[in-house]
């Protein structure tokens, strides 16, 4: 089967490897799509630990088309999305409940083969299954939503909130659609892309703003802003470090500050302690997705997260290295690796 492989860093290639089969608790999933995601290029560059030769690709969803023995929740012909992320259950943090800090952690994509060919075998404990008749691409937004769910979980997004969402790509977008949905009211997203303002707002951001337009914090948080007091909870989606150094700033009095984009490992930013002590400011990382993909896979499940609109291309593998290995397109949001298409 064919399957885009990250030899090393800087060096991914498309390869014809065999077909795996399923070990024991284990299912071989078709692939249906899998999407490409800022950390695929961040594996490619060496900016984020992995352990090549690997087959890339941590966004899946397809067909169970083998049980391994010993599978009891599954059967040939069902849609899964899987949870790439495998926690050991047996280290102090594990055991801790705090799966996602797993000091022996394994992500399928990461350090085991991924979602990046026609196949890829998934464990059972982290299939969760979807609905026959969901689009078969709206699957591969279960992995950064259920990321997404964790950090608005922690933010503590409550009813009648206001939140500020810096970035405008596939992670803030899904951030805004989950603080309207946990009852926030005033939900700004903020960006420097025209087309991504008028694509939040119709995804139920109540505001937005140009990044690129002066000093956003002044205009957001002045008497005469949008949140004159600051926001309860600020987003930091973008994942580079003018946002992160603009987001306590933006934040009220006692306001929570989420960090869930991923810069490169080893760049280093300026805070003021001094102004997160004095103002109370809770500033929070947010890492990967524990216990929440199965809350993703029902909101995928039940059409109430917009995703057919971040869709920005579909690609064949064929086609996947060249994107894998170049910075997403200007605009774009989520492209698709399908299989299916060659
Ligand atoms: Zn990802
Ligand atoms: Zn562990």
């Amino acid at each position: 089967m064919k399957a885009v492989r990250l030899e090393a860093t800087g060096q991914l290639s498309l390869r014809n490897v065999e077909k795996p089969a399923p070990g024991s608790g284990e299912l071989l999933v078709r692939v249906e799509a899998c999407g490409i995601c800022g950390t695929d290029r961040h594996l490619f560059h060496g900016e984020f630990p992995s352990k090549p030769p690997v087959t890339l690709g941590h966004e899946f969803t397809g067909i169970v088309e083998q049980i391994g023995p010993g599978v009891t929740g599954f059967r040939n012909g069902m849609r899964i999305t899987g949870d790439p992320n495998i926690s050991c259950g047996q280290c102090p943090e594990c055991q801790r409940g705090r799966v996602n800090l797993c000091t022996n952690l394994r992500a399928i994509g990461i350090h085991r083969d991924g979602g990046f060919a026609e196949h890829v075998i998934v464990p059972e404990k982290q299939a969760f299954v979807l609905p026959d008749d969901l689009d078969p691409l709206h699957g591969a937004f279960c992995e950064p939503l259920a990321c997404c769910l964790h950090g608005v979980d922690l933010a503590d997004i409550r009813t009648g909130s206001s939140v500020i969402v810096l970035g405008g790509g596939v992670i803030g977008l899904l951030v805004v659609q989950l603080a309207r949905l946990a009852g926030a009211t005033k939900v700004v997203l903020v960006t420097r892309s025209a087309e991504k303002r008028r694509l939040a707002e119709s995804l139920g951001a109540t505001a937005t703003a140009d990044a690129s337009d002066g000093d956003i914090t002044d205009r957001l948080t002045s008497p005469h802003g949008l949140l004159p007091d600051g926001a309860d909870v600020v987003i930091e989606c973008a994942g580079v470090a003018e946002t992160i150094e603009q987001a306590p700033s933006l934040a009220r009095r006692g306001g929570t500050v989420v960090i869930l984009g991923v810069m490169p490992q080893g760049v280093k930013t300026t805070i003021e302690p001094f102004d997160l002590l004095f103002r109370e400011i809770r500033l929070i990382g947010s890492f990967i997705n524990p216990f929440t993909h199965r809350r993703a896979a029902e909101l995928i499940a039940s059409g109430i997260i917009k995703v057919e609109p971040l869709i920005s291309r579909r690609i064949g593998l064929g086609e996947a290295v060249e994107a894998i290995t170049n910075p997403a397109r200007p605009g774009e949001i989520r492209a698709l690796v399908v299989p299916g298409l060659g």
